[in-house]
Order: C-alpha cells, then sequence, then structure tokens
C-alpha cells in the first residue's frame, strides 16, 4: 500500500493550484458580489485540461483518474470553492456524454466542451423532486422531429448562465426506468430561466430554475438509450460526490492555513494567541480530522478508479465525513479569527457560507448515511 502522490499527481495538484492562486482567488470575492464569473475564465481553465479531466483521451479529454481529479478540486477550492465546484458540474456533465453518447453527439459536443468554450450545467433536481428524484415530472413527448420537453428544473447551477443542459426528463411510465436525458442547447425554442436565487454561499455561480414549453428538442440530442437516462445521472454522481468532498477539503486546509498565520500574528493578554494550549489543542484536531478526511477521500477515489463493489458506499461515506468536517473546521478557524473571521476581508466567512451547501447537494447527507445503511443491512443479510 502506497499512500504518497505520484510525481505526476503532485505536479497535477501544482499547476491547479497555481492556477487558483494566481487567476481565481484575487478576483473570488468580487465576482461573489457580480454574482458572475466571467466566462473568459473558461476557456483559460480549459487550457490546462480540466474541462473534461475524465473524459477519455480518446475523446480529446484529459483521461485521469477519479483520484487525480479530486486532486484538481481540492487545489481550485483553496481558491475559491464556489468556482471549483461549479467546474465539477461541467465535468460531470462531459464525462456523462463520452461515456453514454452516441459518436456523433461525441463529436459534436466534446470539442467544445472540453476546452469549455461552452459551459454544461446538469438539471436533475425539480421543485417537486429533490431527494426522490427517480419523482420527477418534467416530460419529453416523442414528436415527429424528436421530443418536446415540458416542465420545470429548480436550483439548477449555472441557470441562464450555461451554454447548453443535460436534463434528466420522463419519456415513459413513473419510477427510475422512464428517465431519458436529453441535451439540451441554450436559445432552444420554448426554453426560458426563473429569477436568481439569492443565496447564502456558491454566490458566484447565478442558480436559477430551467422552465421547458413545449420546448423542441432533435432526436439526435437523446443522450445513449430511451429509459437509461436515470442510470446515467445516478453514475455521474459518485464522481460527482468525490468532487464536492475535494472541494470541502481545499477550502477547509485553506482556512485552517489563514488561521495558523493570523494566530502567529493577533496578540492577546500580552501574547500571540497561538502560545495558548487550549488553542494550540483546536489547531491540532483540526489537523488531524483534515488528514483522515483526505485518506479517506483518496481512498473512496481509488475504489471507484479500480471499480471496487463498495465504490457507491465510500464515495457516500467520504461526501458525507468531508462535508461535515469541511464545515465544522471552516466554522472553528472563523471562531479562532475573533471578530475579524466575521468580516469579509479575512476571507473565512466566506468558506463557511460556500460550504454549507455541500451538505446539501449531490445529495444529502441525510440520503448519503441512507446509501451506507442500506449496504449494511444488505450485508448482514
Ligand atoms: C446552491 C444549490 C445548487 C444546486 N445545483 C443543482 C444542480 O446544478 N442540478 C440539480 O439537479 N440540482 C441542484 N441542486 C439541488 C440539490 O441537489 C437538492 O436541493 C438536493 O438534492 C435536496 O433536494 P431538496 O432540496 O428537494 O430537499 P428534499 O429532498 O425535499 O429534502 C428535505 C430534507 O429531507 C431529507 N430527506 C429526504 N428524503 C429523506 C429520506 N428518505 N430519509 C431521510 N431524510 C430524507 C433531506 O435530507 C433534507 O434534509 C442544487 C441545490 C442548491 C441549494
Amino acid at each position: 500500500m502506497d499512500f504518497a502522490l505520484t510525481e505526476e499527481q503532485t505536479a497535477i495538484f501544482d499547476m491547479a493550484h497555481g492556477f487558483g492562486q494566481d487567476r481565481i482567488a484575487p478576483h473570488a470575492q468580487a465576482w461573489e458580489k457580480a454574482g458572475d464569473i466571467p466566462k473568459a475564465l473558461w476557456p483559460e481553465v480549459g487550457e490546462l485540461g480540466f474541462g473534461g479531466l475524465y473524459v477519455s483521451e480518446e475523446a480529446g479529454g484529459a483521461g485521469l483518474s477519479r483520484l487525480d481529479a479530486t486532486l484538481v478540486f481540492e487545489a481550485l477550492s483553496m481558491a475559491c470553492p464556489s468556482v471549483a465546484s461549479f467546474l465539477s458540474i461541467h465535468n460531470m456533465c462531459a464525462a456523462m456524454i463520452d461515456k453514454f453518447g452516441s459518436d456523433a453527439m461525441k463529436a459534436r459536443v466534446l470539442p467544445e466542451a472540453i476546452p469549455i468554450n461552452k459551459v454544461l450545467s446538469y438539471c436533475l433536481t425539480e421543485p417537486g423532486s429533490g431527494s426522490d428524484a427517480a419523482a420527477l415530472k418534467t416530460r419529453a413527448q416523442r414528436t415527429n422531429e424528436g421530443f418536446s420537453l415540458t416542465g420545470t428544473k429548480a436550483f439548477i447551477s449555472g441557470g441562464g448562465y450555461s451554454d447548453a443542459y443535460v436534463v434528466m426528463a420522463r419519456t415513459g411510465d413513473d419510477g427510475p426506468k422512464g428517465i431519458s436525458a436529453l441535451y439540451v442547447e441554450d436559445g432552444a425554442p420554448g426554453l426560458s430561466f426563473g429569477g436568481l436565487e439569492d443565496k447564502m454561499g456558491w454566490r458566484s455561480q447565478p442558480t436559477r430554475q430551467v422552465q421547458f414549453d413545449d420546448c423542441k428538442i432533435p432526436a439526435e440530442n437523446l443522450l445513449g438509450e430511451e429509459g437509461h437516462g436515470f442510470k446515467y445521472a445516478m453514475a455521474g454522481l459518485d464522481g460527482g460526490r468525490l468532487n464536492i468532498a475535494a472541494c470541502s477539503l481545499g477550502a477547509a486546509q485553506q482556512a485552517l492555513n489563514l488561521t495558523l498565520s493570523y494566530m502567529g500574528e493577533r496578540k492577546a493578554f500580552g501574547k500571540s494567541i497561538d502560545q495558548f494550549q487550549a488553542l494550540q489543542f483546536r489547531l491540532a484536531d483540526m489537523e488531524i480530522e483534515l488528514q483522515a478526511a483526505r485518506t479517506f477521500l483518496r481512498q473512496a477515489a481509488w475504489k471507484l478508479d479500480t471499480g471496487a463493489p463498495d465504490a457507491t458506499q465510500f464515495c457516500a461515506m467520504a461526501k458525507k465525513f468531508l462535508t461535515e468536517a469541511g464545515s465544522r473546521i471552516a466554522d472553528q478557524c472563523l471562531q479562532l479569527h475573533g471578530g475579524y473571521g466575521y468580516l469579509a476581508d479575512y476571507g473565512i466567512e466566506k468558506i463557511v457560507r460556500d460550504l454549507r451547501v455541500h451538505q446539501i447537494l449531490e445529495g444529502t447527507n441525510e440520503i448519503m448515511r441512507l446509501i451506507v445503511a442500506r449496504k449494511m443491512l444488505e450485508a448482514r443479510g
């Protein structure tokens, strides 16, 4: 068993970290205030190969492992969790198209998606169905030309911003087997968007409802096979959960780094606050939790990469563990900054706000426990 990163993995982390610190971190607060990530950033991210991280090399992607991809998200999230997690969604969609799309769809979509000349969003959740995603009601009716799509998707990251949407819709009966995945381009007739959601965190990326009213979708925009859309949507989520966990890890590490520096400078009762043993113990506890989280994440990623039968369970466990540890650590770091932690200039309060949603999306942490408990009961027999 070898826990060390390879030279190549270290280089991937360093490249992502350098780019994040140089091109994202200095602007993260301004983008949050503007509620906008400039579109011009994405081709720069694409040039590093981050637009198709685990899209196969034959299809023009970077062909990285899931473990390698977690290094990119951990490193980028040290600059801004909102930007890093948005990239994760794009990658999830690109990988779905690579894995399940026809050769014609791959040839049409991926040459634009991989360099991130086109940004992709993922549309599963609806106003009436979140955790119970298979109960979705958006309907795709067969027509002579393809499909007519009608319904509403809720909470869509990049809604009204992205260039295309991977949409899970009902083409058949109730339940997961009646769901298909469709590729919907911005500007499609009948496609519109709700108002901008006013959110606690992830504020630089726009979240809106995505609405379809007899939206005409050509037949060639069916992704893979009819009736398989739910399976495709769930396949993307194992990796998506690792990415979100990695985003929590990177941002919590950044909060801890900032706190370690701050505690050496801040004085109280005649000494720097890092001299209080009670506070040193808190630093140590955070370090221990972060190291445990990192090891657990990489084990789960390794399971997914090697096709281990318990990979889904490990992805769920890692997502739950890391997103909660990340938020706990960020909150502690805010506390150790005293009143300054509450001020935007110190960079901690944004991390606290950005990380909170990681416990809710890509499957809530209650659903993560559900997955784990089911597997435990199954194994018990
Ligand atoms: C900022 C943001 C961005 C998002 N981006 C996207 C996106 O890009 N695309 C997308 O498709 N979705 C997106 N989502 C939606 C997100 O995935 C859902 O909010 C999430 O799946 C939870 O669904 P819900 O909000 O309907 O909550 P509900 O499913 O209504 O859950 C409410 C509560 O009940 C709990 N619960 C539900 N069922 C069970 C159960 N069986 N056992 C125990 N507890 C249960 C939940 O854990 C939760 O605590 C986003 C959400 C947010 C907030």
